[in-house]
């Protein structure tokens, strides 16, 4: 079956419209091969399992496990508790985190921080089923 066309292929590589998608690795999500039908769909949170609203979940980016179609999202509470887990890694090699004037300019620590931030606006899911 030749469905796959280009179109399709960029569909698959787009970025999540709130934050860099460059710091989506140093989140951790977990391994695709572990997540729930509604984990792989989006329904709920990667991390927590919780419901999410489509309105509040955060898009950790569209990807492919296995050949099929998979779309990781999280609530804003996990994003936030992850960025903040991988902004201690990070800083402690990076010379500009560690420089009061400068660390917002780093695109990982201060990226992570305003990632932290709007997360923590977002409304917290109901509790996980
Ligand atoms: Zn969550
Ligand atoms: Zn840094």
């Amino acid at each position: 079956m030749a469905h796959r066309t280009a179109q399709l292929a960029a569909l698959a590589e787009r970025p999540p419209a709130s934050f860099p998608a460059e710091l989506i690795p140093l989140l951790g999500v977990p391994d695709l091969a572990t997540l729930t039908p509604d984990q792989a769909a989006g329904r709920a949170c990667v991390w927590g399992g919780a419901r999410l609203q489509l309105d509040t979940a955060i898009d950790l980016g569209e990807t492919r496990h296995d050949g099929v179609r998979v779309f990781p999202q999280s609530c804003g509470p996990c994003v936030a508790e992850r960025a903040l887990l991988a902004l201690a890694p990070h800083s402690i090699d990076c010379e500009p985190c560690h420089d009061r004037e400068r660390w917002q300019d780093c695109p990982i620590g201060g990226g992570l921080h305003r990632l932290r931030v709007e997360a923590l606006r977002l409304p917290r899911p109901g509790d996980a089923r």
